[in-house]
């Protein structure tokens, strides 16, 4: 049960951000994990650090306006949430995607600031995007999108100021037209952005950090038990950069991947998505981008179910299997899912994704005692090599596959541990939830007590 204090909080929360439901979970999740903390820290509460940290520093928010082929003129909705700057420049994805609001960023923003602090890297939190839906458009289409939505972003954004990334609908063609753009009216040339181009100031590793990371988080919780990922049954969900480097540690490790989706539907492979299929489905998402849909015409091994967005559970999550990694969006595990998932006989859950389960979806799997690594730690990986790409832009040195993939490895491995620690420090042990809110806030917040009220 939420304590007064949080209650009181929440009710504040709601009334100074309406509307806006993702953000108001996001920070419910972590008030209640944090209670306890401030508890035994009256020094946090007298500082207002939680009422502090739930206020973004800066939202910038502006007009994207932009001319197709045809000449026709339109519009969309650009923002950039600047959430705290405690322990390092603001660091976080963009997102594009139609249902992008200030609601969304902010949680998103909000997450990151306790995932970036759990890296041990010196990254604040932020995050930004569009209502832009880049899907279908021609290439000449998005790089003008792009080219305008920085003509507003350069003047907020830095290598020590704010250093965005991709995420949803951003990926290395989104990344390169908005760094070329930078540095044209900038005109220097300097890590302002991660994810970039191996050739331009990129990172070996980057693509494929959020999946591994993800993977890597799923072997330490495994390894708690004396297991491996070795023989075991996965599903995962989405098809973009973060579920197809999932499949690929997946199968690196000796699991299976037997599932994958898109947001019209999902397939399901008993025989497993082995790398042979993963290259035709890379190739099918990132050079011809078609649907997932295709891998079942292609492969006979493979039946596809289109989903429906309105039913009130999703058939994915409803297979026999040992583990899940949702790779896709947030939300996309609800309570039913959660119960379908534990009733199926998984027991690890490991979140490529940004808060895709339910705050309800979440009870079920700390109820059943299931290794539940949410995606604030799960997910680390991705901003942790971004940040590995921001020291080797500093240094003008790039660090060989083998030397970012052991220190992605290393963080991760630290990230569970910090979990561990933490949740068994403050009286719930196993509980990766509380652990992961706890560790990632104290460092922000003591570096908040010794930087004064600003
Ligand atoms: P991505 O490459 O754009 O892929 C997103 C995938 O999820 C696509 O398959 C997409 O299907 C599907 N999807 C998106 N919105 C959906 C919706 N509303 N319903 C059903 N399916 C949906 O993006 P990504 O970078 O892999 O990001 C996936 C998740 O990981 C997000 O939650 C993101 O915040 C999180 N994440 C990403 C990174 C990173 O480094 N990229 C780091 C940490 C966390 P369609 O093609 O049909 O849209």
């Amino acid at each position: 049960m939420p304590s007064n204090y949080v209650k009181d909080l929440m009710a504040e929360v709601k009334a100074k951000n309406p509307a806006e439901p993702e953000f108001h979970q996001a920070v419910q999740e972590v008030a209640e994990s944090i209670d306890i903390v401030l508890e035994r820290h009256p020094e946090y509460r007298a500082a207002k650090i939680l009422e502090r940290i739930i206020v973004p520093e800066r939202i910038i928010s502006f007009r994207v306006p932009w001319v197709d082929d045809q000449g026709e003129v339109h519009i969309n909705y650009g923002y950039r949430i600047e959430m705290n700057s405690a322990i390092g420049p603001y660091k976080g994805g963009l997102r594009f995607h139609p249902s992008v609001n200030q609601g969304i960023l902010k949680f998103l923003a909000f997450e990151q600031v306790f995932k970036n602090s759990l890296t041990s890297l010196p990254m604040g939190g932020g995050k930004g995007g569009s209502d832009f839906d880049p899907k279908g458009k021609s290439d000449l289409k998005v790089m003008r999108f792009c080219q305008q939505f920085i003509n507003e972003l350069f003047r907020h954004i830095g290598p020590n100021t704010d250093v965005p990334a991709g995420d949803i609908g951003v990926g290395g063609r989104e990344i390169g037209y908005l760094f070329g753009q930078y540095k044209k009216l900038r005109n220097e040339f300097t890590g302002v952005f991660t994810g970039k181009g191996l050739n331009w100031g990129g990172s070996l590793i980057r693509p494929e950090a959020t999946g591994y990371g993800a993977v890597y988080f799923a072997a330490e919780m495994l390894a708690t038990r004396r297991e491996t990922l070795e023989g075991k049954v996965c599903l995962v969900s989405g098809s973009g950069n973060v579920a197809q480097y999932t499949v690929e540690k997946i199968n690196a490790l000796g699991g299976k991947a037997v599932t994958m989706s898109d947001s019209n539907g999902y397939i399901y492979d008993e025989e497993g998505i082995d790398n042979k299929k993963l290259v035709y489905l890379m190739e099918l998402k990132n050079v011809r981008r078609g649907r997932i849909k295709e891998y079942a015409e292609k492969y006979k091994s493979a039946q596809y179910f289109d989903v429906d967005p309105y039913l009130d559970q999703n058939p994915l999550w409803d297979h026999k299997a040992n583990c899940a990694f949702p790779s896709a969006t947030q939300n996309e595990i609800n309570w039913k899912d959660a119960q379908n998932l534990v009733n199926n006989g998984i027991y690890v859950v490991s979140e490529g994704a940004n808060m895709p389960t339910t705050i309800e979806g979440i009870k079920i799997f700390l109820d059943s005692k299931i290794l539940y690594g949410p995606g604030k730690a799960a997910n680390a990986g991705g901003v942790s090599v971004s940040g590995l790409e921001m020291s080797q832009n500093s240094m003008r040195l790039p660090w060989t596959r083998e030397e970012v993939d052991d220190r992605l490895r290393m963080i991760m491995k630290n990230i569970h541990s910090t979990c561990v620690t933490m949740a068994d420090r403050f009286g719930t042990p196993g509980n990766y939830v509380n652990g992961a809110n706890i560790g990632g806030f104290i460092k922000v917040a003591d570096a908040m007590i010794d930087q004064g009220v600003v």
